[in-house]
């Protein structure tokens, strides 16, 4: 089975009074996703990040199934490869802004009025060396531009030369650490942007454009460097030839990291006017398309097709929840294409939330939908997951399965004198089977032969509509209400009482952090 897992950035919302107290996601009208949601399976996933908020860039890789203690890098790496420049190992890269600063180095605009055709300037200021360091430079989307410094003992332990603040002298590049490669780079950084300034400060296009009134481009703002470390890819991690189909440059990057490669489609901006027709044209034939590549998962074609559309999170950083909207609606529209996709997943989420109303990413859980799980796979698959390797099973389940025969009884004895309070509702229908079946009941349960489990646990989720299946869903989503979720949040894909109790027997994903996310998928255990 292959997988096309869609990001849709900045998914997540909080509902907003002008939509009638709904998010945006749940007050479009998205009657193809409202298909797959019934078909499929809903939950919540909730982002796994460092630091105080969810930056897309951790949102990606953690949702690719990446521990960010160990692979965490710097923006500044995946803007530079998503550009398409060339990093090396002992490279360090930056992110920066073309931006306006007076004589005094007061910053008057950090994006230079967006200037959106930087090239004549970047030429100028092409293969700079400075003590034997040469500075590489290669414009990205508008304002923006990927810098790399190749040389010798060069440290990405450096400070910000951006503090995201105008009207504040252009911060200096500071060592992070005493030491001298830490020294040296901040020392000839900001060398380079002082003799950066001056060239800049006299090119013809910014004379030229102070004439017209616009603001000149006179400077650069340099932020999160890094350097490139050597990551497990994609295909190795999860036995998968992957792809990516992204108009960001941030995301290209992610994937090239990944090693994924990329599909390079016309009309794919990153922004709201994106051709999605011919993004989502071109994921579907990804995997189709017979590769030359073989592996023992599929034999032919890509298994895993990334497809990211950045503008939903644009429209929330401008906080235009009718933007956003509409922009989900026009998705929505784009959808049937994959509806006659045979045998693959589509999963579609967020990276993060980002409400309209706060117009900065959140750590809110966002909405997930998997849809095209194998009808005859359930039972199946979930067989498979009591076979998978002990380490990879879920924590709770390890210690459950894991326990010391004698302590099962206890344990499970102990499980039943929680507070009656304290019980899922799924549980007390569980053991409000008639007492004599029981403790039979449970008994048998575990100690099924092991072929009869998968059967045994296909016939639980075919519980009839009134028991089980229905209610347990229900309750999972009615939680949200309770606050047990932020009591700002709700979610379109999360709404699933309009379907019938039979459609909602299909199961749950429950809320998961994304580093779970693929295992979960892969395994199908929901
Ligand atoms: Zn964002």
């Amino acid at each position: 089975m292959k997988i096309l897992f869609i990001i849709l950035d900045g998914l997540g919302d909080r509902p907003i009074k002008e939509l009638g107290d709904k998010t945006p996601l749940e007050a479009a009208k998205t009657p193809n996703f409202d298909f797959l949601a019934s078909q499929g399976i809903c939950g919540l996933i909730e982002p796994v990040y460092q630091g105080k908020f969810p930056t897309s860039k951790d949102a990606h890789l953690s949702l690719f199934g990446y521990d960010l203690k160990k692979w965490g890098m710097a923006r500044g790496v995946f803007e530079v490869l998503g550009i398409g420049m060339e990093l090396g190992k002992e490279d360090i890269a930056l992110r920066g802004n073309f931006s306006t600063v007076d004589s005094n180095f007061k910053i008057v605009d950090r994006r230079a009025g967006r200037i959106s055709d930087t090239k004549p300037l970047i030429k100028a200021l092409q293969k700079i060396t400075i003590e034997g360091v040469k500075f590489l430079l290669a414009p990205a989307v508008s304002h923006r531009l990927g810098i790399i410094l190749r040389g010798r003992n060069l440290s990405d332990k450096i400070s910000d030369g951006d503090f995201h603040k105008a009207n504040i002298r252009a911060p200096k590049i500071r060592p992070l650490e005493k030491s001298p490669e830490a020294r040296f780079t901040a020392r000839v950084l900001n060398k380079f942007l002082l003799n950066s300034h001056q060239i800049l400060k006299n090119h013809p296009l910014n004379k030229k454009r102070i004439k017209k009134g616009q603001l000149a481009a006179n400077y650069i703002l340099v932020r999160e460097a890094g350097k490139l470390k050597k990551l497990q890819s994609f295909e190795k991690k999860w036995r998968m030839k992957a792809c990516c189909i992204a108009g960001g440059v941030l995301y290209k990057g992610i994937a090239k990291v990944l090693g994924m490669d990329l599909i390079k489609v016309k009309g794919a901006t990153g922004k709201a006017n994106t051709d999605l027709e011919a993004k989502f044209k071109a994921a579907k034939n990804s995997l189709k398309r017979p590769a030359p590549y073989r592996n023992e998962v599929s034999g032919a074609g890509y298994d895993f097709c990334y497809l990211h559309i950045k503008a939903t999170d644009n429209f929330s950083h401008d906080g235009d929840f009718l933007g956003k909207k509409k922009f989900i609606e026009k998705i929505d529209r784009n959808l049937p294409i994959f509806l006659d996709l045979k045998d693959v997943l589509i999963t579609i989420t967020g990276d993060h939330s980002t409400p309209c109303g706060v117009k900065e990413h959140t750590a809110d859980p966002l909405p997930v939908l998997v849809f095209g799980l194998p009808s005859g796979a359930r039972g199946k698959k979930r067989r498979s997951f009591f076979a998978l390797p002990s380490g990879a099973r879920g924590k709770k389940r390890r210690s459950f399965f894991a326990l010391p025969s004698g302590a099962r009884g206890k344990k499970r004895r102990s499980f039943f004198a929680l507070p009656s309070g304290a019980r899922g509702k799924k549980r007390r229908s569980f053991f409000a089977l008639p007492s004599g079946a029981r403790g039979k009941k449970r008994r048998s349960f575990f100690a099924l032969p092991s072929g009869a489990r998968g059967k045994k646990r296909r016939s639980f989720f075919a519980l009839p509509s009134d028991s089980e299946g229905g209610r347990r869903k229900f309750t999972f989503f009615a939680l949200e209400k309770d606050g047990v979720h932020p009591p700002q949040f709700s979610s379109k894909f999360g709404r699933v009482k309009k379907f019938s109790e039979k459609e909602c027997q299909k199961g749950k994903i429950g809320k998961i952090k994304s580093t779970d996310f693929m295992r979960r998928i892969l395994t199908c255990n929901f």
